[in-house]
C-alpha cells in the first residue's frame, strides 16, 4: 500500500484529494491548522489520519514524520496547504508578504525536507505542487499571492531535474478558479462572469484539481516530470 501525504487536507481541493487518495486505496495522512471539525470528519469518513501540523514548522512537520513513520515511508507528497489575500500592491504590508511565502512556498521546502530522504532511499517517489493560473500570468490585486505560485513553477522544475536521477518525480497542478473556500470573497456576479469568460463555461470543482493530481501520482505518469498542468477550463492557455 502506497503511503501519501497531503498538506492542507481539511478543506478544498486538499480535502477532495484526501477522498480520492482513500478511494483508490492509499494509505493517506493529511495535514491541516484551524479547521480541526472539518480534518476530524474528513478522516473519520476516509479512514486518513489527520495531523495538526502547519507547513509553516519544522518542527511541526517534523512531529507528523514521527507519526507516519510507524506506517512506513511516504511514496507521494502533494504539497496543496496554501493562502491567498486580495490587496492593492500598496497595501501590502511585509507580514502580508511573508507570510504569503512563509506558507505557500517555504512550507513545500520544508515539507519535501521532511520527507526526502525517505524517497530516495526508496528510489521512488512523486511530489505534486499546486501553483495557481496567477502564477503563470499574475493577478492584480495578488501581487503577493501571484509571486509565490510563480516560485512554485521554479522550485518544481529545479527540483526535478535534481531528483530525477533517484527515481522521484516532480510536477506541478495549476488551477484555475476552483469552488473553494478561497474564492469565497467573490459575489454572484463576479462568478457568472467568470463562467463567461471561461472557454468550458464552468467554474472548477475540487475533483477536477484532484483528478490532475491523482494521473500525476499514478505509476502510469512516470515519465512525466517538471510539468505544470493547468486546470482551468480553457481561461488562460
Ligand atoms: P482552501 O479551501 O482555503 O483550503 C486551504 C487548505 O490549506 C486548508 O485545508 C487549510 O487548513 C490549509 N492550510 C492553510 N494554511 C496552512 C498551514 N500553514 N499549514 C497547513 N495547512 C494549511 O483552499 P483551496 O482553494 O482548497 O486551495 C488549495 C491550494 O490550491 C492552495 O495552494 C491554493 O493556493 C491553490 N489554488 C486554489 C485555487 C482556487 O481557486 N481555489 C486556484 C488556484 C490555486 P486549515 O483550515 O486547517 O488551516
Amino acid at each position: 500500500m502506497k503511503n501519501v501525504i497531503i498538506t492542507g487536507g481539511s478543506r478544498g481541493i486538499g480535502a477532495a484529494c484526501v477522498k480520492a487518495f482513500a478511494q483508490k486505496g492509499y494509505r493517506v495522512f493529511f495535514t491541516y491548522t484551524k479547521s480541526e471539525e472539518s480534518a476530524k470528519e474528513l478522516a473519520l469518513e476516509t479512514g486518513a489520519t489527520a495531523i495538526c501540523a502547519d507547513v509553516t514548522s519544522f518542527y511541526e512537520m517534523k512531529k507528523a514524520a514521527d507519526i507516519i513513520k510507524n506506517y512506513g515511508r511516504i511514496d507521494i507528497i502533494v504539497n496543496n496547504a496554501g493562502i491567498s489575500q486580495i490587496k492593492l500592491f500598496q497595501n501590502i504590508t511585509e507580514d502580508d508578504w511573508d507570510r504569503m511565502f512563509d506558507v505557500n512556498i517555504k512550507g513545500m521546502f520544508i515539507t519535501v525536507k521532511t520527507f526526502i530522504d525517505d524517497m530516495i532511499h526508496n528510489k521512488r517517489g512523486r511530489i505534486i505542487n499546486i501553483s495557481s493560473m496567477w502564477g503563470e500570468e499574475g493577478g492584480s490585486c495578488e501581487v503577493h499571492y501571484s509571486a509565490s505560485k510563480a516560485a512554485v513553477i521554479g522550485f518544481t522544475k529545479a527540483l526535478a531535474k535534481e531528483l530525477a536521477p533517484s527515481g522521484i518525480t516532480v510536477n506541478c497542478v495549476s488551477p484555475g478558479v476552483i469552488d473553494t473556500d478561497m474564492n469565497s470573497h467573490l459575489t454572484d456576479e463576479d462568478m457568472a462572469s467568470l463562467m463567461e469568460e471561461t472557454p468550458i463555461g464552468r467554474i472548477g470543482k475540487p475533483d477536477d484539481a484532484a483528478n490532475a493530481i491523482m494521473f500525476l501520482a499514478d505509476d502510469s505518469s512516470d515519465f512525466i516530470t517538471g510539468e505544470v498542468i493547468s486546470v482551468n477550463g480553457g481561461i488562460i492557455m
